[in-house]
């Protein structure tokens, strides 16, 4: 029985490879969610960083805007006629500015895969034409005579300054509002970042307020002492907004530039504007010089900008420290996804070699086995035990396979020969003669030629039956050999051989037979102890078809046949009786048309 083959859809092998590949691509795809999450916040934490910096550079900008006032007041306020090192120190301020707005005008060096948002030309453009504006005012302040042309073109000035500043302050809010909104946690840096710029801005805006007038030895104007007073009043805000954020308080390092900023700036800085409003709201009477109070001022807003430096220092390193450690775990989530995609590689394919290769090739050889084919060669199927031991127990049913095989192919010589001879016995020539057994061709014509060794009885009782035994091992030897191709030879009983074959007519088997006769009666057999015997055989032709009823009758023929050759007196061949009478009547009256002769 042949085994069912396997369609494709049934089979194991390509279901596997499917799975593997299914699993690898859904191991493919997380890692590449958890991968491109890790990516970002690292790409997130880089843009921060980088904004943060560009941002600190505007403040920077901001702070040497408002710093250029001290300065120019300084300049404005000395008589006759400002000191070198004032005009010196007021030009190194100047270029510091101008640096650093030409420093925010140009194109920014963006560094690979981070994206920028330049300040607009616009807003930048509106500042350094102030800023011109200012500067020409400043310089012209010398050139008034007298105090109270002095006061207007100071006050002029100043406002211009102020101008500028402002002007400039839209710039810090246009990119404190693109932070914002790139990334809500850069509100807190951006809003302190901004303050503390203020604060500094104002706090030099208090100062400037009775700069002019204490240098042009006037009165403050209430204009002046309000427009100082609201800025302290901002100052003070905004100190107070700064003191309840939690990202400053969460710096502790921070503590000790507040505690200046407390000693320093509100302790001696804001003391001597109200001391300087004091003496100036009502009399001329001032106690300090208006390069004192720049002088003594200026230094007070150090803090402020200490502060400011060491926040924004703090938030750079801040950022720093998340844009790595969102590179390291970036990374280590790229190591641990391609060990994992690794391992589960490795493992699938491990399995599949070690486990479902071998099994399919076990499988390969049991059906083998069953559908009785040769093994074929084995591939190196590694080493699992299990595996080796289901090899060893194939190889073994082979091997059982194998020896049933000889087994059986040994008895079924054995079943279907003479033991002495080796020719057919007559269980197979009967079979052979009835169904063919493959060996005779089912439409032509049977001979069955019965040979019987004339006076064999003498052979045993002369020489003894081992002499008898050869000779008749030499009888059936002669006999297959004189045998026409594709006919058989059986051993029919004791001395008796049948020869069956397919031929033409019973003319040619009787022929045939007495050639054979000849060849016999010629032969020397030689018997155990050298010496040499002669015999001839009787021969009983007939001829049939090939059935279970007519092989009966053949054999009864052939039988007849044989003994009329006996009878006839032996070393003969007859041809069967009936035969003889059909093809008498057919030829005209030929008895015996072949008959041995002695
Ligand atoms: P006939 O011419 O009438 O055939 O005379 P015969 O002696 O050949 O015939 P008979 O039937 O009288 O004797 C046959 C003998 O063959 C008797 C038996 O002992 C002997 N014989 C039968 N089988 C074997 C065998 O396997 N080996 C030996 N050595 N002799 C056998
Ligand atoms: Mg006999
Ligand atoms: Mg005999």
């Amino acid at each position: 029985m042949r085994l069912r083959r396997l369609n494709r859809d049934q089979s194991l092998y390509p279901k596997l490879s499917f799975s593997i590949g299914l699993a690898v691509l859904c191991a493919t795809v997380l890692a590449t969610m958890i991968l491109s999450r890790a990516w970002n916040d690292f790409a997130e934490a880089r843009q921060n960083l980088y904004d943060i910096q560009y941002y600190r550079q505007i403040l920077d900008a901001a702070n040497f805007l408002s710093a250029e006032r001290g300065p120019a007041n300084n300049v404005m306020s000395e008589s006759p006629s400002p000191s070198d090192a004032s005009l010196k120190r007021l030009a190194d301020f100047r270029a510091r500015s101008d640096a650093a707005l030409a420093g925010l005008a140009a194109a920014p060096e963006v560094p690979f895969l981070l994206h920028d948002h330049p300040v607009p030309s616009a807003l930048l453009a509106a500042v350094t034409a102030a800023l011109a504006e200012a500067r020409d005012k400043v310089d012209q302040v010398q050139a008034s005579k007298g105090d109270e042309a002095k006061l207007r073109a100071m006050q002029q000035a100043i406002e211009a300054m102020f101008d500028v500043s402002d002007r400039f302050r839209s710039v810090v809010t246009w990119r404190s509002n693109e932070l914002i909104s790139h990334d809500s946690g850069l509100a807190a840096p951006a809003l302190i970042g901004q303050m503390l710029a203020d604060l500094r801005e104002y706090g030099g805006r208090a100062a400037s307020e009775v700069i002019a007038p204490l240098a042009s030895h006037q009165r403050i104007p209430l204009p002046n002492i309000i427009d100082a007073r609201q800025s302290q009043g901002r100052i003070y805000e905004i100190w107070q907004m700064l003191h309840s954020q939690t990202a400053l308080n969460a710096v502790p390092d921070l503590a000790k530039n507040q505690a200046a900023i407390d000693a320093l700036f509100f302790g001696v800085g804001m003391d001597l504007i109200d001391k300087v409003i004091k003496e100036g709201k009502d009399s001329t009477n001032y106690s300090i010089t208006a390069t004192d109070l720049t002088t003594r001022f200026v230094p007070t807003m150090k803090p402020i900008e200490d502060y400011r430096m060491a926040f924004l220092d703090e938030m750079v390193s801040r950022f720093s420290m998340e844009r790595d450690g969102a590179l390291r775990l970036f990374l280590a989530v790229a190591l641990a996804t391609a060990v994992i995609l690794a391992v589960l590689i490795g493992v699938l394919l491990a399995v599949r070699r070690d486990v479902f290769r071998p099994l399919l090739q076990a499988h390969e050889e049991v059906i083998g086995l069953a559908e009785d084919r040769p093994p074929a060669a084995r591939a190196d199927l590694g080493g699992a035990g299990e595996i080796v031991r289901l090899f060893n127990a194939i190889d073994v049913l082979q091997d059982r396979m194998r020896e049933r095989a000889s087994l059986t192919s040994e008895l079924r010589v054995q079943a279907e020969t003479d033991g002495l001879t080796g020719v057919l016995n007559r269980r197979t020539l009967d079979h052979i003669a009835q169904n063919g057994g493959g060996r005779l061709p089912a439409d032509e014509t049977l001979c069955l030629v019965m040979v019987d060794i004339d006076h064999f009885k003498n052979i045993n009782d002369s020489h003894g039956h081992l002499a008898g035994d050869r000779v008749l091992v030499d009888t059936a030897t002669l006999l297959k050999r004189e045998t026409p191709a594709g006919g058989v030879v059986a051993r029919f009983g004791g001395e008796e051989f049948a020869l069956l074959f397919a031929c033409p007519d019973i003319d040619h088997a009787a022929h045939l037979a007495e050639g054979i006769r000849m060849t016999l009666q010629g032969h020397r057999f030689t018997i155990p102890g050298g010496a040499q015997l002669a015999i001839t055989a009787s021969f009983g032709v007939a001829c049939g078809q090939r059935s279970p009823r007519d092989w009966r009758h053949l054999v009864e023929r052939a039988d007849r046949a044989l003994y009329q050759a006996k009878s006839d007196g032996r070393n003969r061949v007859s041809v069967a009786p009936d035969v003889v009478r059909r093809q008498a009547s057919a030829e005209g009256g030929r008895r015996m048309p072949i008959r041995g002769s002695r």
